[in-house]
Parts: C-alpha cells; structure tokens; sequence
C-alpha cells in the first residue's frame, strides 16, 4: 500500500526542549533565530518553556516538566499529528532520571517522520532551510500492515 502524506503547514508546530546544562544553548539559539521562531506555534517543557517565553515575550503553550512526564506529552501530540518538528537539545555527558522517556520521545519523532535537531548545527540547518517559509508534504510510513498483524490470524 502507497504511503500517505500529512502536511506540515507553513506555519510549524515546533516543539523545543533543553536538559539543564543546554538550556543556554538553547536559549542562545532562540534568541538568534527569535524573529523566525515567533511566525511558528511554539511548544515546550515545563521549565524550558518558562525562560523561553520570557525571552521571546510572547506566550507558548507549555508542559510539564520533562522528567515530570513533559517529554511524554509532547511525544503523545506528535503520535496525534498536533506537533511536526522537535527542537531537543538533550545532554549527551549526563544520565537523566526521564533517560527511558527522552528515547522515548526520539523514538516517536523518527516513527511519524516529523524533522528532529538534536543539537545547534542541524537546528541551523533546519531553521534556515526554504521549507520553513512553505508547505512540506511529510510521509507517514504506512503502518496499516503493522496494525493489522494480529487481526488476520
Ligand atoms: P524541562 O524538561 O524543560 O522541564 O527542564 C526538559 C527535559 O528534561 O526533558
């Protein structure tokens, strides 16, 4: 069976999430890229969100905290089809507490084939590729075969 498509408008619904020691990073990243980010629908956890909200001056719809089941929730939207793009600067040198939940959520973003940046460089790339400005034709896997497995039997 042919794939199907959904469309990530042109307007994104962008996820953004920073473990403690990239929270700066982050916001760094933010504030560089604040003019292009606000024509978007920004979502975050729980205490990214709070300073991220403070720096661009307008509000974003915010979780809960990531260890606090935030990861969990955004990962729940993307399955749902309300987020289709992932900022997550996650900290490659320091176990989590919500270790399980981050592979979690990773896992879900590459299974709906929504654009994921883990780190400053491809979220550079992401952010000034010409596809933010337009409508993008995103493939959904078709997991109709998957679904079904047990059913046939
Ligand atoms: P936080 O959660 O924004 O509430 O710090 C991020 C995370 O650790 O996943």
């Amino acid at each position: 069976m042919a794939n199907r498509v959904a469309v990530i408008g042109q307007k994104k619904r962008i996820a953004l999430i920073a473990h403690d020691r990239q929270k700066q990073n982050l916001l760094e990243w933010v504030k560089f890229n604040k003019g292009t980010l606000l024509k978007h629908e920004l979502y975050a956890t729980g205490t990214t969100g709070k300073i991220l909200e403070k720096e661009l001056g307008s509000k974003i719809t915010i979780f809960e905290s990531g260890p606090l089941g935030g990861d969990q929730q955004i990962g729940s939207r993307i399955a749902e089809g309300c987020i289709d793009f992932l900022i997550f600067f996650w900290d490659p040198l320091a176990p989590q507490p919500h270790d399980p939940d981050v592979k979690a959520l990773l896992r879900i973003a590459v299974v709906w084939n929504i654009p994921i940046a883990c780190n400053r460089a491809s979220a550079d790339f992401l952010i000034s590729s010409p596809l933010m400005a337009e409508e993008y034709p995103r493939i959904l896997p078709d997991y109709d075969g998957y679904r079904q497995r047990l059913s046939s039997k």
